[in-house]
Order: structure tokens, then sequence, then C-alpha cells
């Protein structure tokens, strides 16, 4: 059981003035506090600023009600910047079926337009929201989390979030309105990276792929020991620098080959099957 709490937030436009997101982002957007996907690996509560914790991490999300208005309000800082949306939470959570708290963020987005929009998720309620995306452009990318292969590690590390399916077909669905998408593969769970590798690179520009970090702080350690071979570091270490590196010889070669639209003619035969076989489609 979640508990749900309604807000109202000062503001909704976090700076990014240090950090990893800072390079590329000026704000992240995160119309909720807490997420109902409760990853076990979440890095969000090893953040210092989240030692107020209200509960178990996954068991609460705080619903920041005004958050559209807060960025209707700052309007012209959010013209011409540069958004990372969510960085903290997921924002196609299933409660966004009930808040359209997202969904009236980018409403706001698309009359005061950033120079650059990436939005983050593992929910194909994104779905829902394909026309407004669209109407970003190529200002637009998506990233969705697609950590494994194999749908019973899906479930262990993540067991409220989308399945593997639901994600895979986000993903198809992006990239037929030609919406630029990448995987995050962040962090890589145990699985076959051949099989994963094949599965996703027809159907994305590129790959973020890395490993499992504050182990120590995992909310399920019972899994770190189940896999421990796999996670065994300097395996885990190969496997994930293989893997980007598979990835990354992907994007080079798009880059000097292709389209978009190229890509995505691509998926042929043989990724579809592999799909089937998979039960992912
Ligand atoms: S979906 Fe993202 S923010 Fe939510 S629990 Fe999983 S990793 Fe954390």
């Amino acid at each position: 059981m979640v508990s749900l709490r309604e807000t109202f937030a000062t503001s909704i436009l976090t700076p990014q003035n240090f950090g990893a997101l800072s390079a590329s982002y000026d704000f992240t957007i995160n119309p909720y506090a807490g997420c109902a996907f409760g990853c076990s690996y979440c890095y969000v509560p090893k953040f210092p600023n989240a030692r107020h914790l209200p509960s178990e991490w996954g068991k609460w999300v705080e619903v920041k009600v005004n958050a559209p208005e807060l960025l209707h309000r700052d309007r012209q800082k959010a013209f011409g910047s540069r958004i990372f949306f969510s960085s903290a939470t997921d924002p196609y959570q299933y409660l966004e079926l009930k808040y359209r708290l997202s969904r009236r963020c980018l409403q706001q987005l698309i009359e005061y337009p950033p120079a650059k929009l990436t939005m983050h998720t593992r929910s194909h309620l994104m779905l829902q929201d394909i026309d407004l995306l669209k109407a970003f452009g190529n200002k637009l990318s998506v990233g969705v989390s697609f950590t494994t292969d194999d749908e019973s590690v899906r479930k262990e590390f993540e067991p409220d979030a989308p399945s593997l399916k639901r994600r895979l077909e986000l993903i198809r669905k992006l990239r037929e309105h030609n919406i630029a998408v990448y995987a995050s593969i962040a962090p890589l769970l145990p699985c076959d990276p051949e099989r994963l590798y094949r599965l996703l690179s027809p159907f994305i520009d590129k790959a973020w792929v890395d490993t499992m970090h504050w182990t120590e702080a995992n909310t399920n350690p019972w899994l770190l020991k189940k896999y421990e071979q796999f996670f065994a570091p300097s395996q885990y270490q190969q496997i994930t620098k293989d893997l980007r590196s598979k990835f990354s010889l992907d994007a080079k070669r798009q880059a000097s080959e292709a389209t978009f639209a190229n890509k995505k003619q691509s998926a042929d035969v043989t990724d579809i099957q592999l799909c089937r076989q998979l039960k992912i489609l």
C-alpha cells in the first residue's frame, strides 16, 4: 500500500548547479516526490537531501498538485533552457492517471518551449501524451529504462514497475512517431547481454549503460546475494564495458549512415522473432 500526500510545492524548476546532470541540463522537473515503482536499487533515497523520507522507499508519494501553475509562474526560466524531466521520480507512475501533472507540465512547456527536453520513464503511460510529446520536435528525447532482458529478474528488482513488454511497446511506439529514444540500462541487471543488445538495438538511437551503485543500501540485499556471480566485480565491469561499447559502435554507425527512419526499418523479421521468443511481444 502506497501512502499518498498532496502538497503545494514552492518551486518546480530545480536548478542544476552541480552533480551529474549539471553539465547538460539547467533544470530538473519532478512533479512527484517519492516513487511508487520502488525499484530496490533506486539511487533517490541515497541523496543527501532525502534523509527526511517519511517511510520505506516505494511506499509513499507526495503529489505536487500545483506543479503546472509553478511552471507557468516560472515560464521565463523554462523558455530556452535545458530540462531533465524527471530525475528523482517517475513522471508516468500510475498516479499520473489521476493527477495528470506531467501532462499539464508538458502543456505549459509547449507554450514556452525549452531548448532541450529529456523525459525519462519506465512507463507506457507516457504513450497517452504522445501528441504533446511530438509537438516538441527535435528538442525532445526520451529515455526508457530497460535494465534486463529477463522478465523474472525485472519482477524481482522492480516489482511494481511496468513489464518489459510494456516498455518495449513504448520504445517501439516512440520510434514509430519519430521521437528520439534511448535505452537507459542503468543499472545493468542480471541478463543475457547479447540478447539484451539484440532486443534493443533495432529500436533505439543510443544506450546509456551503467553498473549498480550504492549496493550497500539496496532495499533487497538478498537479490545481490542471489546473483552474486553476475555482480562479481571484475565480470560485472567487463559485461558493462562490452555492452557499452557495442551500443556506442551502433551509435557511431548510425551517425555516419543513417537517419532515424532508416533505423526504424531495420527492425527486421529476426528482431521480431527474438521479441516473441522472449514473450516480450
Ligand atoms: S522508477 Fe526511477 S525513481 Fe522510481 S523507484 Fe525506480 S529508479 Fe527510483
